[in-house]
This record gives C-alpha cells, sequence and structure tokens, in this order.
C-alpha cells in the first residue's frame, strides 16, 4: 500500500466517524467556521478546564476533508493546554504552507500528518485548515473572556 493511500484511507475513515460529532453541555465557547468556497459550515465547542481542553466537539456540514480534520484535531487537541494547542496549530499549519517540514516536529500531529500532501490541491487547503482557524478563534475568544 502506497503512502497516499494510507493517508487517504485515514481521512476517509475520519470523515465518516461521528465520535467527535456531537453537542457538549455547558460549553466555555462556541464558535462557528465557514469556507464558502466549498460549503463547509462547522461549529466547534470547547469546554475548558482553566487553560486545558476538558471536552471539544463540533457539528456542522462539509466535505470529507473539512469533516474529516475536524474530527482528527479533536482527538488530537483534547486534554492539551491552550499552548499545546496553540503550538499544534501552529504546526499543522505550517506543514500544510510547507514552513514546517522537520519531521519529528510534524510527529506530534499524529493522525493529522495525513493532510500534508493537501498543499498539492490549493483548492481543498481552505477545508483542510477550517476547523484548526476555528480553533485558533475559540481558543482567543475564551483568553479575552477569561
Ligand atoms: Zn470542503
Amino acid at each position: 500500500m502506497e503512502l497516499n493511500d494510507i493517508y487517504t484511507e485515514i481521512i476517509a475513515e475520519n470523515s465518516k466517524s461521528q465520535r467527535n460529532k456531537r453537542k457538549i453541555e455547558n460549553p466555555d465557547v462556541t464558535l462557528e467556521g465557514i469556507n464558502p468556497s466549498c460549503g463547509d459550515d462547522i461549529t466547534l465547542a470547547l469546554r475548558m478546564n482553566g487553560d486545558v481542553i476538558e471536552d471539544a466537539a463540533f457539528t456542522g456540514v462539509g466535505c470529507a476533508i473539512s469533516q474529516a480534520s475536524s474530527s482528527i484535531m479533536i482527538d488530537l487537541v483534547k486534554g492539551k493546554t491552550i499552548d499545546e494547542a496553540k503550538q499544534l496549530i501552529q504546526t499543522f499549519l505550517g506543514m500544510i504552507t510547507r514552513e514546517v517540514t522537520d519531521e519529528e516536529q510534524l510527529e506530534a500531529l499524529d493522525e493529522a500528518i495525513a493532510f500534508q500532501n493537501i498543499s498539492n490541491m490549493p483548492a481543498r487547503v481552505k477545508c483542510a485548515v477550517l476547523s484548526w482557524h476555528t480553533l485558533e478563534n475559540a481558543i482567543g475568544e475564551y483568553q479575552q473572556t477569561k
């Protein structure tokens, strides 16, 4: 199996997974992220415990890439601190723009590394980064109200 096939499979599996697609009770911050060029429209909800992302989930509609990216991101940041999550966001966005190529650094992204080759498909980049930008903005909003 080619590496690209494995990545495609990871994305396909996660896009179908409903594990992180749910509503959470008493979220501290809820934020909608829209990618008009594709029609992706997600709402990300976070429940915080101080600086820790205690629970995270999303609802909404979109293509397989945006849905898979949201779900994988939630798996990754749940239980992490705000600083750790911000670091992961920067690494992910850096991977997409090819500013981060260090394999050791990219390892932190776990399954999200499956989106590495999305930069070869410029039209889909916005789908892949939507949830990550939404998380970044949601954390910013939370920090402002704290
Ligand atoms: Zn999309």
